[in-house]
């Protein structure tokens, strides 16, 4: 799993048709049920040797994610993926696929939501009927017609999956796994077919390391992405329980599945209005402070840590406000910045990791 490009030329040898993602949450079911193996292009920044194909387009003020994301797609996308497929995101995404068309020659899927409330008029229709155009794009791609009985089945894996991340979650909670490794195998999600990763994930709950850690401080961590290894390493040689997530690579990604049903317009809708409240999913973002502090309440956080993408406003637009509630509730609050070249030295985020176990602790 350290090497995706290999992992995934691994699959491709396999006979799988992949198709690249981005940004987190795309219509899974719906490419899987046309037999594509959807790949989640996230956190791409190992798997890139530098960024100057990147650089060439982004400004470097831009986030790792979408710097990584950009080089990564540049330099190794034509001989990995049959297509790549991207729905809306924040304004720095908002024109990637009109620039990776300027460098790769790959087809292009797209997907538009809209950035508004199910309520408001108009919002539920054009949705569905962006849903309908995607099922076409696919039919046409895929050259076979839409089978409402492969979505069925495709919903009822991904919903077996979701549920099998979420024990995972709970069994990091009770000290039963480490955060670092529950967090590679959660987001393995993103590189690997659907089976795959539940076969994975059913391995990893039938033998959790042995022996179970004593469980710490318990603190929610949030970000869009899991930090570095070497960080979650850090929290758990310092004592501290993550006895909540809300990292958009892990739990915003499979925190809740729609209910089941063979019209991917309606479950789509579902899927995008009512998901998990995410900074870069505008209309859910209203529901995000008070979900985050039901969370808090219910599993009886201590401290919170912020893994901030450097210059993702989504993100730092929430943060003082949350900072200031978490606050209220006497939970203690860490904030650390990182961007792409804070990766070369993590030294001074360790140190502040464990001045903050400590202070918990105490
Ligand atoms: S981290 Fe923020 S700025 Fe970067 S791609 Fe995601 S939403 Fe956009």
């Amino acid at each position: 799993m350290n090497d995706i490009p290999q992992t995934l030329a691994q699959m491709k040898n396999r006979g799988r048709r992949l198709i690249g993602c981005f940004p987190l949450y795309p219509p899974l079911e719906l490419l899987h049920s046309f037999g594509l193996t959807p790949v989640v292009l996230w956190g791409m920044n190992g798997s890139v040797q530098n960024y100057d194909s990147s650089d060439r387009h982004l400004q470097n003020y831009t986030c790792r994610v979408a710097r990584g994301l950009t080089g990564f797609i540049i330099d190794q996308a034509a001989g990995l993926f049959d297509a790549l497929f991207m729905y809306n995101a924040c304004d720095t995404l908002r024109n990637l696929p009109e620039i990776i068309a300027t460098e790769v020659e790959l087809p292009m899927l797209r997907l538009h939501v809209p950035a508004l409330p199910e309520e408001r008029t108009g919002a539920k229709g054009y949705l569905q009927d962006r849903i309908r155009s995607l099922v076409k794009d696919l039919e046409q791609f895929t050259r076979r017609p839409f089978s409402a009985d492969a979505f069925m089945a495709s919903t009822a894996l991904y919903r077996k999956q979701r549920a099998l991340c979420r024990s995972l979650d709970t069994l990091c909670a009770a000290g039963g796994i480490p955060f670092a490794r529950a967090a590679e195998v959660l987001q393995s999600a993103h590189v690997l077919g659907v089976e795959d990763h539940i076969a994975v994930l059913e391995h990893e709950l039938a033998h959790p390391p042995s022996p179970a850690r004593t469980p710490g401080a318990r603190v929610m961590a949030s970000g869009i992405q899991a930090p570095p290894a070497t960080l979650m390493e850090v929290m758990d040689d310092s004592g501290i329980t993550v006895a909540a997530n809300d990292i958009a690579t892990l739990a915003r990604s499979y925190a809740d599945c729609p209910p089941a049903q063979p019209d991917p317009s309606g479950y789509y809708c579902d899927f995008y209005f009512r998901h998990y409240p995410c900074s870069t999913m505008l209309p859910a973002g209203d529901r995000r402070i008070e979900v985050l502090m039901q969370r808090v309440r219910d599993s009886d956080i201590r401290g919170f840590i912020f893994f901030g993408e450097k210059f993702c406003e989504y993100e730092y637009l929430e943060f003082p406000h949350l900072q200031d509630r978490m606050k209220d509730r006497g939970v203690a609050t860490l904030f650390l910045e990182i961007g792409a070249e804070d990766l070369a030295n993590l030294m001074p985020m360790k140190t502040r990791i464990e001045a903050f176990a400590e202070m918990l602790g105490h």
